[in-house]
């Protein structure tokens, strides 16, 4: 007898919930066999030979010996893999891959090493994740989920391993491309549209796809919020043409990629009462709850808007008519960490819960000042006594603010991630965070992230172009803007004239320029190739402004000898001050150079010149 479908649904989603107990239930043991596997299975493994961990497994050697690291640590070693030296560096098993991570190291993407069976482990957490979903919204397998995914630009390292973002690599893999049917990995795109190198022709048959099918979606979204914004921007900009092949039944030729056509054609019906009802809602003055108006049958947007995502949330409030937004899981290219258990719950208390058997974690208590933490300047390498500081994921406490630390299966050994979580509660013996920051970035509107450092030497650089004119930047600050779509950087520049010749408003474009020049390549492929960053705009502001913004600052309490000028404002009150003491505005006049992979690789893959 062939298996009823329903039951063999419920079965699945009764053995990931149970799985989830399990782990967390017995998250001590589940951590210490982690370590242990992660140890035995490295034994051999250069970088722990030479930290003296001599095939050593055990929980007390890896504590006393093994040091806390950041990536410039492990830099040589990782530049070592990546010009071919296939010897067991960090980890035994081959290394199949580096995902290039968001997060930069002297102004490019940091990589890190993957080996084939993470895939398995990425694929695990994501499918905890629907079975969790279905216990606050059933019925999500009665219809298709609109995800707007896209695959990004890869690189070779000079020893011959693709590089490239942790998704892409995923939905490259058999994982993604071959998963057996699911009512819960129905989506709106064919696969052939999300692999399509394209983004344009990518983002264009998606959406067609997805209001071909508009009935029938239940859910919809992106990772970030940033790109489900993105997508909706993409509708306002191009309904007419879609609503033209949806009235037809024809695909824009502009979309020349053959299998994103194909698939695309398998779909799209000539439909003309579809194509006036998105006209109709296309063409209202206000877009005001444009998601639930065209996808009637949605009943939650699924994007990230924790941490620096949460600019985001009412722009998607506005669009979704304040649908729940949910934000599913926490992942990164080094690991994927977990899931949120309460899906529904309000952005501002999303929480979510390490899965014990994704890595070892390790947490490094932070004391926060003023809510502010700028460790640029604190030494990267612990000393002694913080090493002892460390604690075990069952051992965090409530309302404690830790720096994450992990231990990997691909070769990361106590590896400070960056980000700043908060104990928010527990699920049996495993803690639940809050995603508090990322250390240091200052500055983010997509998956860039600067930091203060990167800002002030792009300012310097920029800064150059004023001394013809006599002229100097007394203060600055900055301001993701993100009410334009996509958003942008803005800056404010308090300028200082010694002579009274006026300086050009080219001169302040090529400051822009310069700026987006100095930043960070995840900055400029945002710009050139994602499109999701806007131009960097500078705005001039009337002399004595920065004085304002101290009075303000100190009567607010801040006390007067430890003032100075923040490098980032993000509080509306400050924001009005600035703006309302604007002179002038300059924005950058082209997109600065990027080009895929590490500018060392580039220059390694030159051609020779001839002589
Ligand atoms: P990447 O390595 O480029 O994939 O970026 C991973 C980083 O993105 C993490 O270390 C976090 O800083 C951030 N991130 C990932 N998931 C979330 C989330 N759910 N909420 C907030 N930030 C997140």
């Amino acid at each position: 007898m062939p298996e009823d479908p329903k039951n063999s649904l419920n079965e699945t989603n009764k053995k990931a919930l149970q799985f989830i107990e399990d782990v967390t239930n017995n998250a001590d043991e589940v951590q210490k066999r982690v370590l242990n596997e992660i140890l035995s299975r490295n034994a051999n493994a250069e970088y722990l030979r030479r930290h003296g961990l001599n095939g050593h497994t055990d929980y007390q050697t890896f504590k006393e010996v093994m040091p806390v690291v950041t990536y410039e640590d492990l830099q040589p070693d990782i530049d070592r893999i990546a010009n071919g030296d296939s010897s067991p560096i960090l980890c035994s098993q081959p290394i199949s891959e580096f995902l290039t991570s968001s997060g930069t190291s002297g102004g490019e993407r940091k990589l890190m090493p993957t080996i084939e069976e993470e895939l398995k482990r990425r694929s695990l957490l994501y499918s905890l994740l629907m079975p969790v979903m279905n216990q606050f919204v059933p019925g999500l397998d009665k219809g298709k989920g609109m995800y707007f995914l896209f695959i990004k630009s890869e690189a070779m390292t000079p020893g011959g391993l693709v590089a490239r973002p942790v998704l892409t690599s995923y939905y490259k893999s058999s994982y993604f491309k071959d998963r057996p049917y699911d009512p819960y990995t129905n989506y709106t795109s064919p696969n052939e549209t999300i692999l399509c190198p394209d983004s344009y022709q990518s983002m264009y048959s998606q959406m067609l796809c997805g209001l071909c099918q508009n009935n029938e979606v239940l859910r919809v979204g992106a990772v970030f919020a940033s790109g489900f914004i993105r997508a909706i921007r993409f509708l306002e900009k191009h309904w007419p043409l879609l609503c033209h092949d949806i009235r037809t039944g024809t695909i824009d030729p502009q979309i020349t990629n053959p299998s994103a056509r194909e698939s695309v054609m398998k779909i799209l019906k000539p439909n003309p009462s579809l194509a006036d009802f998105i006209e109709a809602e296309c063409s209202r003055e206000s877009w005001k709850g444009i998601i639930t108006r065209i996808w009637p049958n949605t009943k939650y947007v699924d994007v990230i808007v924790t941490g620096t995502m949460s600019q985001y949330i009412p722009t998607l409030n506005f669009y979704s008519n304040c649908l729940p937004l949910v934000c599913t899981m926490y992942a990164s290219s080094e690991c994927y960490f977990g899931l949120n258990l309460s899906p529904l719950s309000k952005p501002s208390e999303v929480s979510y819960t390490l899965i014990p058997t994704m890595a070892y974690f390790e947490f490094l208590p932070v004391n926060r000042k003023n809510g502010v933490t700028n460790s640029r300047s604190e030494p990267t390498s612990l000393n002694p006594n913080e090493h002892h500081e460390l604690v075990d994921l069952v051992d965090v406490k409530l309302g404690q603010e830790y720096e994450l630390v992990i231990t990997t299966y691909a070769g990361l050994y106590r590896y400070r991630v960056g980000d700043i979580l908060r104990v928010a509660g527990f699920k049996n013996k495993a803690p639940q965070f809050n995603f508090i920051c990322r250390k240091n970035v200052v500055l983010s509107v997509d998956s860039d992230k600067t930091d203060e450092v990167e800002l002030q030497n792009a300012v310097k650089n920029a800064a150059n172009h004023l001394l013809p004119f006599d002229a100097s930047i007394i203060e600055y600050t900055s301001y993701a803007d993100t009410s334009t779509i996509p958003g942008h950087y803005v800056l404010y520049w308090e300028v200082g004239l010694s002579s009274a010749t006026a300086i050009p408003p080219s001169v302040f474009e090529d400051c822009c320029l310069t700026i987006e020049e100095s930043l960070n390549s995840v900055y400029r492929q945002g710009r050139v190739s994602d499109k999701s960053i806007g131009s960097l705009e500078i705005k001039i502001v009337e002399s004595g402004t920065f004085d304002k913004l101290m009075d303000y600052a100190l009567s607010n309490g801040a006390s007067i000898n430890q003032y100075k000028a923040p490098r980032c404002v993000k509080y509306t009150p400050i924001i009005e001050l600035l703006n309302s003491r604007v002179v002038s505005n300059y924005f950058s006049p082209k997109c600065p150079k990027w080009v895929p992979g590490h500018k060392q690789w580039c220059m390694h893959q030159e051609p020779k010149k001839e002589s």
